[in-house]
């Protein structure tokens, strides 16, 4: 796999009737609005008809598999609200998303890893506003973000619960989720407008094996960081025609999405042509950057709507997907 793996998904039409716009191609990935033809954006396309199991296979099983060997990791959900971001990452109870298969590979691959002893940490944030607050604990807000020699960079004051098992990860999980949408109502569905990052650390270390050599490389301690990333929607601004708190919402959401589009684009041109990568330029991509860089392995499953209305924000999310790839 590609360091940045890109996929586009297209969810079902809401309503069965209504003017699909998204052509597909399977033989060649190429996707095209309109018209039946149309360039290869993406190193995979999932139809209407994919399931989350489909994409964790192709899209995030092997960054799994990587962080429980040591290498840091994200996945992204990127797209306009109601693309399918949060179906990808959550799922349904008939298909389990990303986060749900994740969380169950990974205490698997441990349980098989007989070798090495693990230690798992979790956490759950959200950055709403360039404000980092805690879903695991609501009293924690407006966290900021350090970096030092032994830690590197970090959220200060953030919650990380150390974790046994798959079941606890979920039952954590489903109660940041109860605090993420605290409070909402359809009017101001805050979920959407801001950016959740759920994280687990693993770290290991070789068992002692008795080793006659002190320096085994099974004794070394590895520690990895994934981050599940439901970004915050994607649409711009100006079409909601919005006014105070939902024009400054608007404004940090496109800053950020830049940003992180800056970053994945100078990180996908190949190490040669990267010069600066402005990291620093969002709380998003800042937290993100020892999981973006380096051996980190990266997917970005970006979310289309099918239907006429949402072309103009379909085409700003295949941009997207094309650049980053
Ligand atoms: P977003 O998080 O991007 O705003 P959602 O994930 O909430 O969008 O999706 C909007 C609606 O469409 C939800 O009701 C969701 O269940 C449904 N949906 C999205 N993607 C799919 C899919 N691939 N299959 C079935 N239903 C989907
Ligand atoms: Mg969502």
């Amino acid at each position: 796999m590609e360091k940045i793996c890109v996929a586009v998904r297209v969810r079902p039409p809401v309503a069965p009737e209504t003017s699909n716009v998204t052509y597909w191609k399977p033989e060649d990935n190429r996707i095209s609005l309109h018209k039946p033809l149309g360039t290869p954006i993406s190193d995979h396309v999932f139809d209407q008809t994919c399931t989350n199991a489909s994409v964790y296979e192709l899209l995030t099983r092997e960054i799994i598999h990587a962080a429980v060997e040591g290498f840091n990791g994200t996945a992204f959900a990127y797209g306009q609200t109601s693309s399918g971001k949060t179906f990808t990452m959550n799922g349904s109870e008939t298909d389990p998303g990303i986060i749900h298969r994740a969380v169950k590979d990974i205490f698997e691959k441990i349980q098989m890893t007989t070798d090495r002893e693990f230690l798992i940490r979790v956490s759950y944030m959200e950055i709403y506003n360039e404000e980092i607050n805690d879903l695991f604990a609501v009293e924690n807000q407006k966290l900021q973000i350090h970096e030092s020699l032994e830690r590197g960079i970090y959220v200060s004051g953030l919650r990380e619960e150390i974790v046994n098992s798959a079941e606890q990860v979920l039952k954590l999980f489903e109660s940041g989720e109860v605090n993420r949408h605290f409070g909402e109502t359809n009017m101001n569905v805050r979920s959407s407008r801001s950016h959740t990052i759920f994280r687990m650390v693993i770290e290991s270390k070789g068992k002692d094996t008795h080793s006659s050599s002190e320096y085994s490389s099974a004794d070394a301690v590895r520690v990895s960081v994934l981050n599940l990333v439901d970004l915050a929607g994607s649409e711009r601004i100006a079409k909601t025609g919005a006014g105070g708190v939902r024009l400054k919402e608007g404004k940090y959401i496109n800053k950020s999405l830049m940003v992180l589009g800056n970053v994945i684009n100078k990180l996908s041109e190949g190490a040669r042509q990267r010069g600066h990568i402005p990291y620093r330029d969002s709380k998003l991509t800042r937290i993100l950057q020892p999981a973006l860089g380096g051996n980190a392995k990266t997917s970005i499953i970006c979310t289309i709507a099918p239907e006429e209305v949402h072309i103009e924000e379909t085409k700003g999310t295949l941009q997207f997907a094309s650049r980053a790839k």
